[in-house]
Formats: structure tokens, C-alpha cells, sequence
């Protein structure tokens, strides 16, 4: 006989974890801080999978729910001195690989030390300006991803046979190969050469579906960076367009911001989760683009999510909610296990 005893006792919330788990799904927990008591909710950390560390401001990161990023064009000697568990937890391509004169050379964000220009698709060691060595160069520093620069709009591209010894070169190291693509045809370039990771939501041109179906049954990842676009209409649409098919045909999405680039909020970006969830990833989907640990393998330990107050309603409040997101040590949440 326990009609009376069944409630949780010592809280008035009317959400269950049984409710919170059907919106968000199963990561996610009623909590409370041990220290002060304030009540929320425990996600897994949050990656942003698009970031270059050397525009922002780092140490903001954390207080805005960002426990792990992925750095898509820096100094490789600098990122190869960062201590190894300082937060937040960095994965790394060092260098932009890119054609003699090609993107990003010459841009002011972009000093020559983040930038290596193969002329050649030598897969010999030591060879100046050949694929091997520069793939073997960023290797050498860390790296977990191998990038690389196809910007039509903006200069030369590596040609096919250059392209193609970037990869081959990767792969000997295991590490992925993660495309900017921007321009036309260049997209299509990065999925008939099938790389792994675009950086950006294919923005340049809308892509045939018969493209698009085939980036995903090529397991190709897509890094939304979707708010860059937020002040041009056609790129906005164009891209939203693209991710639109591509999450339909079951595409893997990795939220991404490309932080760095212009005006962007240092932490978790709330306009891009609405463009994620206006696109049809709600919910469970929203949050997995967040929590996915690629490149690691794993999750990061020891760090957690949370989200300070009621949890969401309904589906159509979740971007908004998660941009309340902290990052806080896992030991310091007390968890509910009510309902
Ligand atoms: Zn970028």
C-alpha cells in the first residue's frame, strides 16, 4: 500500500524524467547542483564540431555549454602545445591544406602559419609542397582530422589527382578528410571524391537530391554552420534547402558554428539550433548533432551538461532552452531518480 508514498518527495516540479526523456531522449536527467541546490537538467557535453580557437575568446566557452570542440584551421604547432586535458577538450585539423594561391591564403584571419599550399600530389615523405608531406606534417602535431580547402569563389583548388593523394595519404593515418566547399560544383567534387566531413552545409548552389542521397549512403558527415549565413538571404535558403533532403535521407549531422567567423556567440548558439530544428532535427536528433563526440571516440569524462530550470514543454522550445546550457564537472550533479 503505497498510494501516498509515490510522489517524489522534496520537489514541486511537475516534469517527469519519464516526459523530459520522451522530448530529448535518453541522455537526459532531472538534476540539482550539489553546490546551492539549483535544479535543471544533465545532458552529456556539448561539441561544437567547426571552430578556429585562435579568433575567440576560449575561456567563455565553457559558461556557455561548450565542454569539446573541433578546431578547422589553425597553427598546428600551436594546437600541438595545448595541455592535453584542459577544457575545452580540443580535437584539431592544424594547417588548411589548400592549392598554390588557394583559399584561405592571404586572409588576414588566416596567418601563413595555419595554411599549407600543396603544389603536388607526391605521396613521397619530405617532398616540398607534396600531398604526403603536408598530410604528414599535420599528422606529425596531433591532428584528428586532415582539411581541406575547395573554394572555387576564392582561388585555385588542388586538382583531382591532388586531391585524391590528400586522401590516400589520410587514410595511412587513419584521419578523416573534412572539405570546405564553397562554389559551384565543388560540393559535388567533395561527395564524387567521397570525403568524409563537409565543413559547411553546402550553401554555394542547390544540390541535386541524387548528390545529396549519395553523400549519405557514402556515410558523410555534414558540419551545419548554419548562422553564418544569417545576413544572406540566398546562401540562408540554399543551405537549409540542402540539409533539409540530406537529414530526410537520413544524413549524419554534426552541429557545427565555424566560431571565429564574424559575430558569433561564444558558447552554445541558439539560432543555429532553430535552423537545426527548422531543417527537421528536433529533440533526440537536435541533441545528438551536440553530443557527438566525433572525431574522438568517446565522450569526454568527468564534465557534463547542464541546463539550470524547468525543462522544456514542448519541441519547439528546445533550441531556445539549450542556449542556457553550462558546462559543469559530472560529480557536482546530484541526479532525480523520481519517474
Ligand atoms: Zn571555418
Amino acid at each position: 500500500m503505497n498510494s501516498s508514498g509515490s510522489r517524489s518527495v522534496g520537489t514541486a516540479r511537475r516534469v517527469s524524467n519519464h516526459s523530459l526523456r520522451e522530448l530529448v531522449g535518453p541522455d537526459a536527467g532531472l538534476c540539482r547542483r550539489a553546490l546551492g541546490g539549483e535544479v535543471g537538467v544533465a545532458l552529456p557535453p556539448f561539441v561544437d564540431h567547426h571552430v578556429h580557437l585562435h579568433l575567440i575568446e576560449e575561456g567563455d566557452l565553457g559558461a556557455h555549454g561548450i565542454a569539446g570542440v573541433l578546431d578547422l584551421g589553425g597553427d598546428p604547432v600551436a594546437l600541438a602545445q595545448r595541455p592535453r586535458d584542459s577544457m575545452p577538450r580540443v580535437a584539431y585539423a592544424g594547417a588548411f591544406l589548400t592549392a598554390p594561391g588557394g583559399y584561405p591564403v592571404g586572409r588576414g584571419w588566416a596567418p601563413a602559419a595555419c595554411v599549407r599550399e600543396v603544389s603536388n600530389p607526391s605521396a613521397h615523405p619530405g617532398v616540398s609542397g607534396g600531398a604526403a608531406t603536408a598530410v604528414d606534417e599535420q599528422a606529425s602535431f596531433g591532428a584528428s582530422v586532415i582539411k581541406v580547402a575547395l573554394n572555387a569563389e576564392a582561388g585555385p583548388v588542388p586538382d583531382v589527382p591532388t586531391l585524391t593523394a590528400i586522401v590516400t595519404a589520410a587514410r595511412l593515418h587513419g584521419l578523416p578528410v573534412v572539405a570546405h566547399a564553397e562554389g559551384a560544383g565543388m560540393a559535388g567534387a567533395a561527395i564524387a571524391a567521397e570525403l568524409d566531413v563537409l565543413a559547411h552545409t553546402p550553401f554555394t548552389e542547390l544540390l541535386d537530391h541524387g548528390l545529396i542521397l549519395r553523400a549519405v549512403r557514402s556515410g558523410q558527415r555534414w558540419i551545419s554552420t548554419l548562422d553564418i549565413h544569417r545576413d544572406d538571404e540566398r546562401s540562408r535558403e540554399t543551405a537549409a534547402a540542402n540539409l533539409a533532403v540530406f537529414v530526410r535521407a537520413g544524413g549524419a549531422v554534426l552541429y557545427g558554428t565555424d566560431l571565429g567567423n564574424g559575430d558569433l556567440p561564444v558558447g552554445v548558439n541558439g539560432r543555429e539550433l532553430a535552423a537545426l530544428h527548422a531543417v527537421g532535427l528536433r529533440g533526440e536528433e537536435l541533441l545528438a548533432t551536440l553530443t557527438d563526440p566525433w572525431p574522438r571516440k568517446d565522450r569526454s569524462r568527468g564534465v557534463s551538461t547542464f541546463v539550470p530550470g524547468d525543462p522544456p514543454a514542448g519541441l519547439d522550445d528546445i533550441p531556445a532552452w539549450l542556449s542556457g546550457a553550462t558546462v559543469v564537472p559530472t560529480e557536482e550533479l546530484i541526479h532525480d531518480d523520481h519517474g
